[in-house]
Formats: C-alpha cells, structure tokens, sequence
C-alpha cells in the first residue's frame, strides 16, 4: 500500500474524530423556540433529527421512486467498505456503478488510482465483450450472458444482436432491458422495444397480420423508422389511400422530411412515397436530393429552375443535367451525408435508428459533405 494512500485513510478518520469530538464537547441542552413555546433539547438529539429530516427521509423517498439511486447509495457504501479496508484485501469494485454521483466518482476514482483491474473483474469481463462486438459477435454475447451486474450487459448484448440483423434475440434481450429500467427511462426504452418488433414483424408471412403489428408499433412510438415501415409496407400492399393518410397526419417535427431521407437510403421502396402527397410538406432540399436518389429527371429539372437555397443541392441538381459536370457531381453525390446524430454530431450517408455512438432515434436531417 502506498504511503499516499495511508495519509488519505488517517485523514478520513482524523475528521470522522473531529466531528465525534465536537459532538461530545456540545453535549448541553439548547433552547428550542416554537411560536410562543420554549422548549429545552439536548444538542445531540437535534443534531439527530437535522440529520434525519435533511438526509434520511429524503433518501428514503428518492430510493422508493429511483431503485437505480438507491443501488447507487449501496455501490458507495461498498465503495467506502473497499477502500476501508483495502490495507487486507485488494478492492474489486466497480467504480462505474457510480458514475453520475460526479463529486464521489472523483473522490473514489483518485482513492482507488492504484487498484489492479483482475482477469475476472466484472467490469473487464464487460469491457471485453465490448472488444470482441465486431470481429467475435458470439463470443462477446457469451462474455456479457456471464456478467452478474445485468442492465449495462442487457444493452450491449441487445445492440450486438441489432448488428448482426438477430431481430428477434434483440427484442428479447430490449424486454430484459426494460424490466431493469428506471422509471424515467421508460417511455424511450418503450420507444426502443417497439422499433424492434416492427423490425421482428416484418418478416411475418400473414399479410393483415404484418400491418396491424406495424400499425400499433407506428402509433406508440410515431418515430421515424416505424413510419418509414408502415408506410412503405401500406404502399407494397397497394393501399395509398392510407398511406396518403398516414403521410398527412403525421405531425412530429421533421417527420416527413425523415421519412423522405429514409427513402433514398431505401430507393425501391422510396418510389412508393412519390404516390403520396408527402412532396407537399417536405423541405425543397430534402426533396432535391430525393429526386437525385430516386433519378426523375423531369423533377430534377423543375426543382433546379426553382433553385431550392442549399448550395449543394443547388450543384448536384444543375451538374445532375449538365453532362459537363459529371465529374464534379458524382464526386460531390458519393460524399453526401445526409443525418447528423445529435449526440455524438457525426453525419451519415445513411439512416439508422441507432448510431455508432449507441444512442437511438437522435439522427436528424442533415444535407452536408
Ligand atoms: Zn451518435
């Protein structure tokens, strides 16, 4: 153990005795005044009921409300236990279990600067899995199935089997997640579970069967990549008319420009949107690039002479006609990004609902190279 460290402990318990000093040194009674009454307390006892009504009934409640709270107050007892009594034993802890009590995560993070990371620590084990997600996707499953600490694994474990198109095992593992989920959490991870199913649906043979799953999932999360699916799925069963009605009503903000964009990353089925009345409501640069995707030359040609503002769609559509330009356009049309995740501000040519940065649903319209 390192000298440092035994300085930090004798200074925790110098002030721990500080405050036991200070304490029994106040031992006398104080006067309490209520309205017109005068009461006589012993210093302790009110020191006691402050402490309680200032510390313990409000955590009492908190962790009633937020079990993820209350499990963080358990990580930084035990926390304190595993530097407590690190002079016998090496501490094994998880620091990241306290990650968003930000003062004590530096405090401990510093206490515990020396700690060695052991082969069968939950948290390597977990930050193998990571490692091993893209070149051993199975490997990196077993390794997560092993963790006890269940809700980070359940994530990754569910995103994993998103890669690798396990639409049904990734349900699975979003159902785990969100029975461990905090109740603030819900409604997205909710969000989360239903995207999937329509993705797990869409494979289903029964026809009426196929829209009515992605109808329910459309009108519970009303996110982009379950419109796009009904939507299309509408169009592919011939139905426009309601389709055209889905279109119109829908009225999240950017959700039709979405639901375009999402086409040219899906031409065949983005054919099918141009039978509805979505090119109405969508921005003029969303629709220049549509039509460039899509390739309707007499579109293109309208929308160049109206000019749309966008300095880069504004090229592509001229260059498109202009044979001069070839050159120029294809180069400028391979580097087009057109979604930027609002978490992690990276720009993709094409749509997903989750980004490489692991959040969901934050890609938004974004026309840029
Ligand atoms: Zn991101």
């Amino acid at each position: 153990m390192k000298l440092l460290n035994i300085f930090k402990i004798l200074l925790i318990g110098l002030l721990i005795i500080a405050i036991v000093v200070f304490v029994a040194e106040h031992m006398y009674d104080v006067n309490v005044y209520f309205f017109t009454y005068t009461f006589k307390v012993p210093l302790f006892v009110l020191l006691l009921t402050f402490g309680f009504i200032g510390f313990i009934i409000p955590t009492l409640i908190f962790s009633w409300r937020e079990r993820k709270l209350s499990s963080k107050l358990s990580n930084i007892f035990t926390i304190s236990k595993a530097i407590f009594f690190s002079k016998y034993q090496k501490p094994k802890v998880n620091l990241d279990a306290i990650k968003d009590v930000k003062p004590l995560y530096f405090i401990f993070s510093n206490l515990l600067k020396q700690t060695p990371i052991y082969e069968d620590d939950i948290y390597s084990n977990f930050e193998k899995a990571k490692s091993l997600r893209y070149e051993n996707p199975q490997e990196a499953i077993k390794n997560l199935d092993s963790l006890e600490e269940k809700y980070m694994a359940l994530q990754l474990k569910r995103n994993i089997l998103f890669d690798i198109k396990d639409y049904k095992g990734s349900y699975e593992a979003q159902q785990e997640v969100l029975k461990n989920t905090p109740r603030s959490e819900k409604p997205f991870q909710k969000d989360v579970l239903n995207t999937l199913k329509s993705l797990n649906a869409h494979s289903i043979e029964d026809k009426t069967k196929l829209l009515n799953e992605l109808e329910d999932a459309f009108d519970d999360t009303k996110n982009e990549l379950t419109a796009f699916l009904y939507v299309s799925e509408l169009l592919a069963q011939e139905k426009t008319k309601d389709a055209s009605k889905v279109v119109d009503n829908i009225v999240q903000a950017n959700l039709q420009d979405k639901l375009m964009l999402v086409g040219c990353s899906n031409p065949e089925k983005a054919v099918y949107l141009m039978s509805t009345s979505i090119e109405k409501s969508v921005l003029k640069d969303v629709l220049g690039v549509f039509y460039i995707h899509i390739g309707a030359p007499q579109k293109i040609k309208m929308l160049s002479e109206a000019s749309t503002g966008s300095e880069i769609v504004d090229f592509l559509l001229k260059a498109y006609q202009d044979q001069s330009q070839k050159d120029g356009f294809n180069l400028v049309f391979k580097s087009l990004k057109l979604w930027k995740c609002k978490e992690c501000g990276e720009t993709f040519k094409d749509y997903s609902p989750k980004c490489s940065c692991d959040s969901w649903f934050t890609f938004e319209p974004y026309i840029g190279l």
